[in-house]
């Protein structure tokens, strides 16, 4: 039985103050129930609001095991003359547990390629935090219909050279980059089907048991009228949640109702 995640991507949003009050309204919620009864809460916001947020953890004594927090993007080295970079070694001082990595934005922007997600992979797992390995195809991909060819292509690079061990704590999320900020989300059998053959993909390139444990998310316009759908579905383990993670109504409803389905 896979444990769901609920995570949060705030991308370049919000001051110290907007973050800690969203954080606030995430952790008032979270507090009603205990952490068996929620799915594993992740909020990933800038690095300016790492500390922010990990500070009003630790204050509270109480919520601090239930919401965890991600950095939203690392470099594989651990110090050195990288200017403007942060390492996995930092964030976890920080307090972070999971790292996004390889999400589309970065890939779009920064020309991130998979052979550097591969390597930030391996930094974040040999640090003992979690990787969330982004993937998807462009609406053009689609329509060519090499949607199964070009993920599989991404999700082999991004998990070579990495034990069974570590494949099985790791996160994907399978974000079709047509379905980011759109509003348009993919067919929740369809997001299931892409979702089923990425596991067949860990498989081929690990084993069964990898393949079984690892944790593998829909992303893409995730709001609370989808999720109940969404985690209805045999494959998919959660959301990365964008815009719909910037309000804690909306970002709560998503946990609330990811509840009544699968945890
Ligand atoms: C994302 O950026 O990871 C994302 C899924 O965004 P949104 O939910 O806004 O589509």
């Amino acid at each position: 039985m896979r444990k769901p995640i609920i995570a949060g991507n705030w991308k370049m949003n919000l001051l110290q103050d907007d973050a800690k009050a969203l954080f606030n309204g995430i952790k008032e919620f979270a507090d009603k129930y205990t952490a068996v009864q929620l799915p594993s809460i992740v909020i990933a916001p800038t690095f300016t609001s790492l500390s922010v947020v990990e500070n009003v953890k630790c204050d509270c004594g109480c919520a601090g095991t239930k919401i965890a927090i991600a950095a939203q993007n690392c470099h594989w080295e651990t110090s050195g003359a990288y200017t403007g970079e942060v390492s996995v070694e930092m964030l976890k001082d920080i307090g972070c547990e999971y790292i996004i990595i390889g999400h589309s934005e970065r890939r779009q922007y920064f020309s991130e390629t998979d052979e550097m997600i591969n390597k930030k992979a391996k930094s974040i797992l040999a640090k003992g935090l979690i990787p969330i390995i982004c993937c998807g195809e462009t609406l053009e991909q689609r329509e060519a219909g090499i949607t199964d060819s070009h993920i599989a292509g991404q999700i082999k690079k991004a998990l070579e050279g990495i034990s069974a061990e570590d494949i099985k704590k790791s996160v994907i999320a399978y974000e079709p980059i047509w379905a980011i900020g759109t509003g348009k989300t993919c067919d929740a059998d369809e997001a299931n089907r892409v979702i089923a053959m990425i596991r067949n993909v860990v498989r081929e390139v690990s084993n069964s048991e990898a393949a079984d444990a690892i944790r593998i998310l829909y992303g893409g316009s995730v709001k609370p009228s989808t999720i109940e759908e969404q985690m209805s579905k045999s494959d998919i383990d959660g959301a990365l949640v964008g815009g719909a993670s910037l309000k804690a109504d909306s970002f709560n409803e998503i946990i609330a109702n990811t509840m009544k389905v699968a945890v």
